[in-house]
Parts: structure tokens; C-alpha cells; sequence
């Protein structure tokens, strides 16, 4: 008889010594699982894009306007980019060969931590080879206690939205996490009062990947600084993005470095490249460099990569045009999609999402909108809560205003239908 692999016929203590063990096999317990993801309309799909020319790429042999990049300002095919990156690869090859403690870490990174230290306006910056990785190294290293020790007694407090990785980090660095209310600093005050003998590590998004919407910073720093927190804000949204000269959300809500001491931020959204950045005190990058094991044990980020994301610094940084298009084309989009009656969420960044609901009828609003021309993902859960499925409309600078135009006409049609089914 075949068992179904998501369920063992009983639980391990009554097994019988000596018995022989027939556990499920782990791989058709994935089969099962997907399967079960593929009745709710929640089944991923991997697409190969044949290839890319600013914001219109090639999906199975068809051209679409690819409303669904990080892209924000245009930068990831900018020939100053691939200029450098391709003078670098020149000069040092492609692989760093080794981690940074151990040869890889060459002039192109010194340069480019020096540069994001410099536009954060922090005294130091360390990177890492994704966003996900440096979330996971920078909390393990702060909340994460030392092999054989007393574990540390830490309280992780989280946004309820937060970024998977930051989530992934709490529980990888076992820390007690607790997630507060979205956006609500009261919320989180209740979470940080729970536990006064811990230390305690407030951290948010920026700019929340999935409803665009900015957090309340201000007055979570003030929160942190009553209830001796420490505040860690991911920026990976916000750099390039918000702020004076781009230096992301922190400048913008006007919270100084000293009340927002850990900030994390990626170089493969705004900056069109690939990597991120913890940015902080001096003794922050130090102790990162010692206890942060998503950084000490892994391969430094090819140093061409970093040539190509110093470029990218310094347009992000000072060609403000394209900060200034950005807006014009979000409020453009606002402003279109009052007029047609398309309901958006309260986002004043590139992440503009259409609230659907159901996940097929999101699904099914993706499909006509790319039988017109057009690329816009439906978020699904787990990324998002049950029942708020979504489109997630991402703006670019590369995207002019008759593309919008264009989409808005499109949307109104998808959203329309998707209304009429409900
Ligand atoms: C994309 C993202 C990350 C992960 O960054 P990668 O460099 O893509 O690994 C982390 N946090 C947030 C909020 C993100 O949107």
C-alpha cells in the first residue's frame, strides 16, 4: 500500500526497536505539496526572458512591457555600467577566487564601501553578495550567540510585512520573534515592553517590497531609542530611490545614522547591478567582519560587479532627472488610475500594486494583461496574506508616459473583469 508522503502512518515513538524504518520520501513530498499549490492557483512558474531592452523584454517569443522590475532608474543596462564592469573584468578577471577575509577582497570593494559609506552618511559600509545573505549575516552577527555559550536572550521585533529574508534571519540566529501590527509604532512599542531583560532589534523595510508603502521611521527610532532598542532598517527599496541625492528612506523621513544604526541596503534594485551593503559605525563593520558568517564563509562578489555598482553609485547619486521622471510617471499612474476608477494601495514609491483578492482571479488578470502586451505578476500568497493577491505594478524611469498610459488602459479592462467575476 502507498502512503501519501505528506503523512507517516505513525509517530516515531511507536516504532518498535529494531523495526525497519520506511520514512517518506522527500522528494514526492515536494511533488505533493506543489501539487496542492497548483489547486489553489498558487503554483510559481519559472519563465526564461529571451531577452531584454529597457523596459520591454521577450517572453516567449512575444514583446512585453515589463512592469515588474527593480529596475527603478533605469541603470541596469547603462553602457557607463557595462563599461565598467567590462574594464574591471579586464584588469582583474572575473572570480574574487576566495571570501573577503582570505584575498578576495580587492580594490574594486574597498572602493565601492567606501563610496556607499560616503552616501549613506555612515563611517563604514561592509558587502555582501546578495540582500538576503546580508540580512542574515548582520542579525545572526548582532542577535546570534557564540557556539557552546549560554544562548543570548534576544528579541527580534519585525514589521509584520518585512522581507522573507529578514524573517529567515530572526529565526536562523534563534532569536524570539515577534511581529508587530504594519506600520503601527504602538504595535511594536507593545512588542519591545514584553521583554525588558532582553536586547532587542527593531527591524523594518523601508519601503515594503509588496505594497510599496513607506514605515514610519521617525517614530520607530524614537521608539527604539525609549526602549533601548537597536533599529535595522532594510533599504533595499529605498536606495537610489528616496531621499536627498538617493541616500534612500532614512534620509528621507530626516532620521539620523545615530537613531537608525543598522542599515541594509541592495545593490541589484535602483543600482541595476547585484550584491548589498550593511552600512553603520565603525564598530558595527568591524564586528561584522569578525561574527558575520553570511560574509566571513562565502566567496567575495566578483570584484567587476563592484566596478559596475561604484558607476552605478555615482549616477544614482547625482542624476537626479531621473528621481525627478520616476514621480512624475507615479503620480501620472495615480492620478490615471483615480480617473478609471482603479483602486491602488496608499504608496507614494515605484510599487504601485493593484489589490485583486482571489489568487485566480489575480492569476487571470496577469494573463489577459500579457495577451496585451504587457508583463505584471500577480503576487500570490505565501508572499502576500491570504486574500490579497495582487497585481505589482513596478514603475521605471526607463518607462515613459505613453507606456503608462497604455497600461492604465489595459489595467481598467483586467481589473474590471476580475471585478464582474467576484
Ligand atoms: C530584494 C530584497 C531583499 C533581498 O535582496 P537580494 O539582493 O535580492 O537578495 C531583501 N530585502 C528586501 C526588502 C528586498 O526587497
Amino acid at each position: 500500500m502507498k502512503r501519501h508522503p505528506l503523512t507517516p502512518t505513525r509517530s516515531p515513538a511507536e516504532k518498535a526497536v529494531g523495526e525497519a524504518v520506511v520514512r517518506p520520501d522527500l522528494i514526492e513530498r515536494l511533488a505533493a505539496r506543489q501539487a496542492q499549490r497548483a489547486r489553489a492557483a498558487l503554483l510559481r512558474r519559472l519563465r526564461t526572458v529571451e531577452s531584454v531592452d529597457g523596459a520591454r523584454i521577450v517572453l516567449d517569443g512575444k514583446v512585453l512591457l515589463n512592469f515588474a522590475s527593480n529596475d527603478y532608474l533605469g541603470l541596469a543596462q547603462h553602457p557607463a555600467l557595462v563599461e565598467a564592469l567590462q574594464r574591471a573584468a579586464t584588469q582583474w578577471g572575473i572570480g574574487s577566487t576566495a571570501a573577503h577575509l582570505l584575498g578576495g577582497h580587492r580594490e574594486a570593494h574597498a572602493a565601492l564601501e567606501e563610496k556607499l559609506a560616503r552616501w549613506t552618511g555612515r563611517e563604514r559600509a561592509l558587502l555582501f553578495s546578495t540582500g538576503y545573505m546580508a540580512n542574515l549575516g548582520a542579525m545572526q552577527a548582532l542577535l546570534g550567540g557564540d557556539p557552546g555559550a549560554h544562548p543570548l536572550q534576544a528579541l527580534c521585533v519585525q514589521d509584520k510585512l518585512n522581507h522573507a529574508s529578514l524573517i529567515d534571519a530572526a529565526r536562523l540566529c534563534g532569536a524570539q520573534l515577534t511581529r508587530y501590527v504594519h506600520a503601527d509604532v504602538a504595535s511594536a512599542g507593545r512588542q519591545l515592553a514584553t521583554q525588558t531583560d532582553a536586547v532587542a532589534l527593531l527591524a523594518t523595510d523601508g519601503v515594503f517590497s509588496m505594497d510599496g508603502d513607506v514605515a514610519p521611521l521617525a517614530g520607530l527610532a524614537a521608539l527604539c531609542k525609549k526602549q533601548h532598542a537597536t533599529l535595522m532598517v532594510d533599504d533595499a527599496h529605498g536606495i537610489g530611490v528616496l531621499g536627498e541625492e538617493g541616500a534612500g528612506s532614512l534620509s528621507e523621513a530626516g532620521v539620523a545614522a545615530q537613531h537608525a544604526p543598522v542599515l541594509m541596503a541592495t545593490l541589484g534594485k535602483a543600482l541595476g547591478v547585484g550584491g548589498a551593503f550593511v552600512a553603520g559605525s565603525a564598530a558595527l563593520i568591524d564586528g561584522l567582519v569578525q561574527f558575520a558568517r553570511a560574509h566571513v564563509y562565502t566567496t567575495a562578489l566578483p570584484p567587476a560587479l563592484a566596478a559596475a555598482a561604484s558607476a552605478a553609485v555615482d549616477i544614482a547619486r547625482f542624476e537626479g532627472w531621473r528621481r525627478a521622471k520616476l514621480a512624475r510617471l507615479i503620480a501620472h499612474f495615480r492620478h490615471g488610475a483615480a480617473e478609471r476608477g482603479i483602486d491602488l494601495m496608499a504608496s507614494s514609491t515605484p510599487i504601485q500594486p493593484v489589490l485583486i483578492g482571489a489568487s485566480k482571479a489575480a492569476l487571470d488578470a496577469t494573463l489577459a494583461l500579457e495577451g496585451e502586451g504587457f508583463f505584471v505578476p500577480a503576487i500570490r500568497p505565501p508572499t502576500v496574506a491570504q486574500g490579497k493577491a495582487r497585481l505589482r505594478v513596478v514603475l521605471s524611469a526607463r518607462h515613459e508616459e505613453q507606456d503608462v498610459e497604455r497600461l492604465l488602459n489595459a489595467l481598467a479592462r483586467a481589473v474590471g473583469r476580475a471585478r464582474s467575476e467576484r
